[in-house]
């Protein structure tokens, strides 16, 4: 060896090969935990009382029964990965009970409220988030401005929610969900910070079902709520009169009112776009009333994140919207987005260690 050849010490070398086995197999687990929902089994331990062994889950669900001793493989990465605990893990058939996360992707509305296994499914999705990424070492080579998104599928992400009926209603319901967790969530921790307070109206930009727009409404009935998304999104949306909807493009014109509201749209889009849909934003707003304001929940990375998982995560989520030519944000890069846009000042509010809420003042 020579003295330049960098040394790597047995101990380290060993490091390293364990951690390149365990990183690669890291799908497993993603794929797995779509498998489980889709069987569902969080819904299944539920409904034995919340403890169940494998053989009860047979049982509950549609898994044949020769399957049995694979499900019980599958269950033990799991459990070992905090999806499910696992009392006395070295038993031949131990009793499965539920965690935050798989409680949380229960489908009974009666004991979790926010079913978040559309969301799951939609992130773990094959034919539009996981094959997606296939394409990524040839999108990297390729000096065009092709999105990896549209070098994958042929089109862009939102022809493809016209085109594909089963990608839109896939989209649409797990936003639903996501938006009306996070806002009533939200309304809980910061109602008391006055980011709602004077106004009248609201226009949710890009708000898809109106999740988002239905919880503001339910918390501030006086706050007329409106909701601006694309044709094909806003003729699906289920409408209860509690909010208005309105079919348009977000990049041509908005719908004044004192706020707009804009969640999860703004990280699908490169900063000229942002730009873009900002200005219209600002053109949509009192420009000289101190109730004028825009209003968006996004991430700004590293913003009160209170462990590793959030920021890993939130990183992760910036490579998934690389797809898009989206991109999550650190402040700085809000900032110069703000300043480009015409907007003079903005103030973040962290929410559970995870998103931010931005008000932008013109
Ligand atoms: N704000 C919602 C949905 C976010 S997904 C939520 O957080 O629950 C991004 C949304 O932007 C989709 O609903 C998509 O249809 C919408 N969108 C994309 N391009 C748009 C455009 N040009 N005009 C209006 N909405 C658009």
């Amino acid at each position: 060896m020579s003295c330049a050849q960098e040394e790597v010490s047995t101990q380290s070398l060993h490091a390293g090969y364990v951690q390149m086995w365990h990183h690669s197999l890291f799908h497993i687990k993603s794929m797995g935990l779509l498998c489980v929902v889709g069987l569902g089994i969080p819904t299944a331990i539920h409904r034995r009382g919340g403890a169940a062994t494998v053989s009860d889950i047979v049982s509950e669900t549609g898994v044949h029964p020769s399957k049995l001793p694979y499900l019980q493989r599958l269950m033990r990465m799991l459990a070992l990965s905090g999806i499910f605990t696992a009392d006395q893990p070295d038993k031949s058939d131990p009793i499965y009970k539920l965690t935050p996360v798989s409680h949380i992707l229960v489908q009974d509305s009666a004991s979790n409220p926010y079913d978040m296994s559309p969301l799951h499914r939609i992130l773990a999705r094959p034919s539009t988030a996981i094959s997606t990424f296939f394409s990524l070492e040839a999108w990297f080579r390729d000096g065009s401005a092709t999105t990896l998104f549209e070098m994958a599928h042929g089109v862009p992400s939102w022809s493809l929610t016209k085109n594909d009926g089963s990608y839109n209603k896939d989209m649409n319901d797990s936003l639903f969900m996501d938006s009306s967790f996070l806002m009533d969530v939200m309304l809980k921790e910061v109602g008391s910070k006055g980011i709602f307070d004077g106004l009248r109206s609201l226009v949710d930009v890009g708000g898809g079902h109106g999740g988002a727009a239905k919880a503001i409404a339910r918390a501030f009935p006086h706050i007329k709520c409106s909701v601006l998304d694309l044709e094909q999104v806003i003729s699906e949306a289920p409408s209860d009169g509690t909010v208005q909807f309105i079919s348009g493009d977000m990049f041509e014109s908005i719908l004044p009112a004192d706020a707009a509201f804009i969640k999860l749209v703004l990280d699908c889009w490169g900063d000229d776009d942002c730009v873009k849909i900002l200005h219209q934003c600002k053109r949509a707003i009192p420009s000289r009333d101190a109730r004028g304001k825009v209003i968006i929940v996004n991430f700004v990375l590293g913003q009160g994140t209170r462990d590793n998982v959030a920021l890993e995560t939130q990183l992760l989520f910036d490579v998934f919207m690389m797809r898009y030519g989206g991109a999550e944000r650190e402040e700085h890069e809000w900032r110069k987005i703000f300043l480009e846009a015409g907007f003079s000042d903005y103030k973040i509010t962290p929410i559970l260690g995870f998103q931010s809420i931005i008000e932008v003042f013109p």
